[in-house]
């Protein structure tokens, strides 16, 4: 079985009862969230092995985030409750068309206590991939530094590195997201972005532009999600597409994060391009289905139907 590893923040979400501007919500669910810690709860139900490197509030709520991650399975031996961090939160509103806004509470991340010397070569003992995101990068600079010290060590194994760059400009500014991206593009394998994300990040996004980025950093695999267009990947000099499962979707937020980890799955299983797109594609779509940002992420035995049988209307 193939091992993941992965590295960030999670926090608590609170989950509106109803739709509608927050300042009309009075009650609200209890969830779990955090880009990184979605993505690695998606690897772990469609089977993979998946450390998830992490520091949580040492208090009430660090303690939820650590036994939901346990229950999904997720490899925590280097996760740790920092006392005297508390965990951060945020709130959701969801709009009567399913889209989402989010108001963050995000105090001293817990997260800041992991320092570049945390990483140790021993933590990526039976990993095969490596899946950053620019969320990780954004809560604070050192975290640059930490997520170069953990392409260096999976550069030195050979190890497989993919990067989300999930941009959130209420964290960092376009230019200072930028800085980051372009430093790291050059150590990038897979790249899995959004459409509206790369056209932020390159100012540009017609096929040609996509290309000529993806060979001058020497990115292996530039993948593009467009949510109910589905996704494209340019690999090898040849762009492949494929287009989105039609669904009823009541919460997109955590689509791309479970899109990743069927691209992941899809690659390290020796998928080809169009059945890696097809599998991605039907997770986001799931994803969309269900609210809250990973209670929609499906195990292996609830894709493989959905997509097979979308298969056949296809043709
Ligand atoms: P986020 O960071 O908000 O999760 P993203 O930009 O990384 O978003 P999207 O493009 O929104 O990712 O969604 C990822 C994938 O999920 C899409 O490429 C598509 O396959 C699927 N998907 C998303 N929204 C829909 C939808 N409305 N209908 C069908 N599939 C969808």
């Amino acid at each position: 079985n193939f091992g993941v590893f992965t590295i960030g923040d999670a926090m608590i979400t609170f989950n509106p009862s109803v739709k509608g501007p927050l300042r009309y919500v009075s009650s609200f669910e209890r969830k779990v969230g955090g880009a990184e810690l979605n993505f690695a709860i998606g690897c772990a139900r469609l089977g993979l092995r998946t450390k998830w490197v992490s520091r949580l509030g040492g208090d009430e709520f660090g303690r939820v985030i650590a036994s939901f991650a346990r229950g999904e399975g997720l490899d925590m031996s280097d996760v740790q409750l920092m006392e005297g961090y508390p965990t951060s939160l945020n709130f959701k509103e969801i709009r009567e068309d399913g889209s989402g806004k989010t108001f963050y509470y995000r105090y001293q991340s817990p997260i800041l206590t992991l320092k570049p010397e945390d990483i140790q070569p021993a933590m990526f003992d039976g990993i095969d991939l490596v899946h950053l995101t620019g969320v990780y990068l954004a809560i604070d600079p050192q975290n640059i530094a930490i997520a170069k010290r953990v392409i260096q060590v999976a550069k030195e194994r050979g190890i497989t590195v993919s990067f989300d760059p999930n941009i959130r400009l209420k964290l960092w500014s376009i230019e200072e997201a930028r800085k980051a991206y372009f430093d790291l593009f050059p150590s990038v394998d897979i790249l899995l972005t959004g459409r509206d994300e790369i056209r932020l990040i390159l100012a540009e996004d017609s096929d040609e532009a996509l290309a000529a980025f993806a060979e001058q950093y020497a990115i292996d695999q530039l993948v593009i999600k467009d949510g109910a267009n589905g996704s494209k990947l340019f690999t090898k000099g040849k762009w492949h597409e494929k287009a989105a499962f039609p669904v009823n979707a009541v919460d997109t937020v955590g689509a791309g994060d479970g899109f990743d980890a069927g691209y992941v799955y899809g690659y390290l299983h020796g998928y080809s391009c169009e059945e890696r797109l097809v599998f991605a594609n039907g997770i986001g779509a799931l994803v969309t289905t269900v609210s809250g940002d990973n209670e929609g992420l499906p195990y292996l035995e609830e894709v493989l139907p959905f997509i097979r049988q979308e298969a056949v209307i296809e043709r």
